[in-house]
């Protein structure tokens, strides 16, 4: 059923937001005649034409037409560590002096690879690569070749790259794997898959918590049901932790109890730079020994460059310690209690699920335990906050995804709570309501 009110509400915002964005406006249209839809990273991308940022500096950004923005999308998780982290910046610029594009095995990269084995438990040896796209099309096509099996399971609706979306099922550009399709937190179907497929199932893909897909915890048990049907099917779980591995101190398998025989990480382990990794088992990574017999190559031009790899050691050394994220951790368990408390407060239809300081703003106030319970959630609802919180200057997903960095003081943590509570007070008529979706 349509909701009038709301359209008519989204309307008057896109208005609103448009007409303080002459610039961005013009800079779009100009970049439409080179980008299709102006745009090279379709997650960014809204309406009416999206928002165009010039620079960054600790928690803000500042757009084309001079809007200062509280940044609580933090890079899709990469940015953990806000737009100029002393630490990492100091990294980058002794990598720099030192010389870029060495090609040669260098000492960061060793060092890097042991404090990343030192903090995830599951990782005993591992491989670098550009993007975690890149690490979980490594990590299976890795089990595919010591299975000698086919088929993949992901979650319906889960994300694993670009390469690797299964919102909706699975878009047609996904790499050419045959996939099984599992429903997220449903550990008996999941489970009664794998044992039906098991003659040819390779492994198993699944994140922690369903990041793009939602935010969506893993409910107690369903990772380590997924761990105990991989092994008696002789498949292998891969553990997708590109986001969590920010969760407590040692990611989000970790915090599970689940050790999986592969992993992948990405984002913020690479210090905010270009990255991603793949590893676990070392009987498993022991393929890629250049020295073993029948060694399977494994290239990539930047996977061991300086900068990643020197703003990495920085991150997981000093920027991002397991202290620091267990910090971080609290912060976002606070924060997303004090937002839902407030969608109660004023009786509005709206939630947020998530771990840690990942969570995802939803337009239902229902428990959110798979993707499935999002299908008929008005997604007006959802631009309508976006474009209102951009309004009082502070920047989420337009989705609704809100990764915190700990560049975030209490001073933009207080102030983003008391403008979604604005935004509450200003559009209750229009948002769903708690009363109406109870009755
Ligand atoms: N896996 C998960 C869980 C992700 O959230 C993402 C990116 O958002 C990826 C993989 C892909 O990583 P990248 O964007 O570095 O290719």
């Amino acid at each position: 059923m349509r909701n009038i009110p709301l359209n008519e509400a989204l309307v008057e915002a896109r208005q609103t937001y448009a007409a303080s964005r002459p610039r961005t406006q013009a800079v779009h249209e100009a970049a439409c005649a080179h980008l299709p839809g102006g745009n090279t990273r379709s997650v960014l991308y809204h309406g009416p034409f999206p928002m165009r940022v010039e620079r960054g500096e600790g928690p803000y950004l500042f757009d084309v037409d001079g809007h200062r923005l509280v940044n609580l999308l933090g890079e899709y998780t990469a940015g953990v560590f806000g737009h100029s982290h002393p630490v990492i910046r100091r990294a980058l610029e002794e990598a720099i002096a030192d010389g870029l594009n060495l090609g040669a095995h260098t000492v960061a990269e060793a060092e890097l690879a042991a404090l990343v084995t030192a903090r995830f438990p599951t990782m005993e040896q591992l491989r670098f690569t550009n993007s975690g796209t890149e690490a979980n099309l490594m990590a299976v096509s890795t089990a595919r070749h010591v299975t000698g099996r086919s088929k993949v399971m992901v979650i319906n609706g889960g994300y694993h790259g670009g390469l690797l979306y299964f919102g909706g099922g699975g878009i047609p550009i996904n790499a050419p794997f045959p996939f099984v399709l599992a429903p997220y937190n449903d550990a008996a179907t999941a489970c009664r898959l794998v044992e039906e497929h098991a003659d040819d199932l390779a492994c198993v893909l699944v994140e922690p918590m369903m990041g793009s897909g939602g935010c969506i915890p893993a409910a107690p048990g369903f990772l380590a049901s997924l761990r105990e049907a991989t092994t008696s099917a002789g498949a292998l779980l891969i553990l997708d932790e590109v986001m969590t591995s920010r969760f407590g101190r040692h990611g989000g398998g970790a915090l599970a109890g689940v050790t999986a025989d592969l992993m992948t990480l990405g984002k913020w382990v690479g210090g905010g730079m270009s990255f991603g990794a793949f590893g676990g088992r070392a009987d498993i990574m022991a393929i890629y020994d250049p020295t073993a017999e029948g060694a399977i190559p494994h290239a990539g031009t930047f996977n061991n460059n300086v900068l990643s790899m020197r703003a990495g050691i920085a991150a997981l050394a000093e920027a991002f310690t397991p202290d620091v994220a267990e910090a971080l951790h609290a912060r976002g368990e606070a924060l997303r209690g004090r937002m839902n408390a407030v969608f109660e407060q004023h009786h509005v239809g709206m939630s947020l699920t998530g771990i840690g300081s990942l969570m995802t703003i939803h337009a239902t106030a229902s428990p959110v335990n798979s993707p499935a319970d999002l299908a008929t959630a008005d997604d007006g609802a959802k631009e309508l906050v976006f474009l209102d919180l951009l309004e009082r200057g502070y920047y989420v997903a337009r989705r609704g995804f809100i990764a915190l960095s700990v560049a975030l003081g209490e001073a933009e943590l207080d102030g983003f709570v008391d403008a979604v509570e604005d935004v509450v007070r200003h559009r209750r008529a229009v948002l769903p309501s708690r009363l109406a979706a109870a009755a």
